[in-house]
């Protein structure tokens, strides 16, 4: 780490890690109150600006109306809302009070709330009018549920807008608790990408690493008109749509409306984005839907939550005169390894390369048969050394230590992160797959990425899952999973084309047997291919 990149994280540590941060104050009170916080976006395009002073008042109201509640510092409060202005009002007053936000997405069904709801004991839930009906006692909800719930809109019941108007900044109840570094702001629970999700909690600390990806990954300057599309539910959209803005100042966009391609279009062209966030299935879905509006025009974009195939960099740079850059991380920690765009730490990308570890982090991949580094560019286990990252402030998993056991080495220095990856002779990444995807074939390690990324070279492909089956002679043989662009129908021709097209780009062996073509892959809610279950 250069001198000034460690100057700036002990910066950043000294203001978000102290014994007594207040998180309202770091992430609301403390900037000028005139700067506009969000812009909110209606799906017609209007939009509404929420300035840091707006937010202090209408949270502070907020908060003395959970203290009413009988919300104590440490309760949980959960949210099952849209990206609106009572949602960022909400969350600061939740902090405000001490209390631990638990984001349930909007697209979840009753099972995922419920689990949620039940495993961190949530005391309140604060819903969308639309979404209320999810929480009714039935067959997936309990009868007799411990959580008062909180109405944003019309409906029954206590009301959201009633509260803010009938409690007062003046209330004692409204008065920023301090919590301190390790004190926690939110439980989120992981993507479920490979079952069952874990909770993890997200203390005030972890603003250092969020603020300092900002600078550092997306390289956020006070001109851009920064967007991160992903959804606040997740810790992609959480941690640098809401959290990393609101603890920097900076002023940031809500598009409170569901994902459309065109509707993200004409939200970058109206509004001037220059910066812009996304996970990689929405870059897939702009490219799908035709031209690039005139008047649109990034300076930086980058991804992360799954790997990012080359033919969508191919196209960026084409198009968008931006090539994407892939950025690496878990719930667990946030970003850690990226093609950072900080003009200190940026350099030529590697082909297919997560890029490397950004100041504050350490990272390796270790041998798959020992505690020791793997060889270059020799798959391993990518993992975060313990004792060179002082970003890090993951400390386990809620109420799970058995999960938490599986992610450290026996001497606890490296956290690993249970995915599969290569570094080169420069130090850059390449991420493989998750453990449990990687296809051991008649002795060869095969990561299904490098087999997926060749088949969406091919004009018919739109998306492709590859998995190992189980294989008598081999041990395990490929399988691929596919999902074809319009104009295209499956066939067994085509299926030899797509074994051709791997053959020829990849590796003789490494060919799927088979190729499925389907309508759909199984994803989570938040768009990430489950392999798991296409094995089943
Ligand atoms: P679960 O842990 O519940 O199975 P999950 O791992 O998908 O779900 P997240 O924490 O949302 O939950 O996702 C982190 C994982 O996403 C990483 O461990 C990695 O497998 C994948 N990922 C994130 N960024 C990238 C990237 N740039 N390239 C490849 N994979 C990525
Ligand atoms: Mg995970």
């Amino acid at each position: 780490m250069t001198a000034d990149f460690e100057v700036r994280v002990h910066e950043l540590l000294d203001r978000y890690d102290t014994p007594d941060a207040r998180a309202a104050a770091l992430l609301c009170d403390d900037h000028p109150a005139d700067a506009v916080a969000f812009t909110i976006i209606e799906s017609d395009l209007t939009s509404t600006d929420v300035t840091y002073g707006e937010l202090s008042e209408q949270s502070s109201r907020f908060a003395a109306a959970l203290a009413a509640a009988g919300v104590e510092a440490g309760d949980r409060v959960a949210t099952l809302m849209g990206k609106s202005a009572e949602l960022v009002i909400a969350l600061v007053g939740i902090w405000r009070r001490g209390a631990v936000h638990v984001p349930l997405f909007t697209a979840f069904a009753p099972p995922a709330i419920a689990f949620r709801l039940g495993a961190s004991a949530a005391k309140v839930v604060v819903a969308d009018a639309d979404q209320v009906g999810k929480l009714a006692p039935g067959d997936d909800m309990p009868a007799d549920a411990a959580w008062q719930v909180i109405v944003v809109g019309d409906g029954a019941g206590v009301r959201f807008a009633d509260l803010l108007a009938t409690h007062s900044a003046a209330e004692p109840g409204a008065a920023a608790a301090s919590v301190g570094g390790g004190g926690l702001l939110v439980e989120l629970f992981t993507s479920g990408t490979t079952g069952t999700p874990k909770g993890v909690g997200i203390p005030v600390r972890a603003l250092a690493s969020f603020h300092a990806y900002q600078e550092f990954g997306l390289d956020v300057r006070a001109d851009d008109v920064f967007w991160n599309a992903a959804d606040p539910g997740w810790a992609y959209g959480l941690y640098y749509g809401l959290l990393a803005p609101l603890a920097s100042g900076t002023r940031t966009l809500l598009l409170h409306a569901g994902f459309s391609a065109e509707l993200t279009w004409r939200v970058m062209e109206r509004f001037g984005v220059t910066n812009f966030a996304a996970a990689p299935t929405v870059y897939r879905s702009l490219r799908a839907a035709g031209e690039v509006p005139a008047g649109v025009s990034l300076r930086r974009a980058s991804s992360a939550g799954e790997p990012l195939t080359p033919d969508v960099v191919g196209w960026s740079t084409q198009t968008l005169g931006v090539a994407v850059r892939d950025h690496y991380g878990q719930t667990e920690h946030g970003m850690f390894v990226s093609n950072a765009w900080h003009d200190d730490l940026r350099s030529d990308v590697p082909a297919g390369s997560m890029g490397k570890p950004l100041p504050g982090w350490s990272a390796a991949v270790l041998a798959d048969d020992s505690d020791d580094p793997a060889a270059v560019r020799t798959m391993g286990r990518v993992a975060i050394d313990t004792a060179h990252s002082p970003l890090l402030w993951f400390t386990g998993y809620l109420d799970a230590p058995e999960k938490t056991a599986q992610r450290y080495t026996d001497d606890g220095r490296f956290y690993l992160t249970g995915d599969a990856g290569m570094i080169d002779e420069d130090g850059y990444f390449y991420f493989s797959s998750r453990d449990d995807d990687v296809i051991i074939m008649a002795g060869y390690r095969i990561g299904p990425f490098d087999v997926e990324s060749v088949l969406v070279l091919h004009e018919s492909v739109q998306e492709a899952a590859v998995v190992g089956m189980p294989d008598d002679l081999r041990g395990e043989v490929l399988e691929a999973f596919v999902v074809l662009r319009e104009g295209f129908v499956g066939s067994k021709d085509l299926e030899g084309e797509l074994q051709q097209i791997v053959k020829q780009k990849y590796a003789a062996h490494a060919y799927p047997r088979t190729v499925h073509f389907v309508d759909a892959l199984p994803k989570t809610p938040s768009g990430k291919v489950q392999r798991f279950l296409l094995r089943q």
